[in-house]
């Protein structure tokens, strides 16, 4: 959990330096979209496994953040349109459909 809150935070940043210095390109942004939502989905999956069946209570936080991970993972752009956004970005060619 602590690695994949560390590698987005790290993108993340890099991501807002990019985009501070007028530099960031659409693929860079929908790679680092992309990698932590999915890093934050799977983070927050553990977070309530460890916690057993107190994971599932409201008043153990665990679960609220599963609602909001799942807003963040679809919201402007799924991982399925990003990926294919950074695919096109890396081989030249688009895989768009
Ligand atoms: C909390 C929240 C807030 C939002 N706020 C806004 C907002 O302020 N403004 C706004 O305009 N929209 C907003 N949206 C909408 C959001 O942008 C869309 O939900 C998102 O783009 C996905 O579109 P969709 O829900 O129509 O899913 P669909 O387009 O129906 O996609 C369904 C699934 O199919 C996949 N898919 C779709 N097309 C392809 C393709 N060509 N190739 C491969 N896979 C594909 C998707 O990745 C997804 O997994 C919000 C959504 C949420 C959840």
């Amino acid at each position: 959990m602590l690695g994949n809150v560390t590698a987005s935070m790290a993108m993340a940043v890099r991501v807002a330096q990019l985009q501070d210095a007028g530099e960031c390109r659409d693929d860079q942004a929908a790679l680092a979209k992309s990698f932590c939502t999915s890093r934050a989905r799977e983070t927050v999956a553990w977070a309530r496994e460890l916690m057993g069946g107190n994971g599932i209570l409201l008043e153990n936080d665990a679960v609220r953040f599963f609602a909001d991970v799942e807003a963040l993972y679809s919201y402007e752009g799924t991982p399925e349109i990003n990926t294919l956004v950074v695919g096109r970005a890396i081989t030249g060619v688009g895989a768009f459909v």
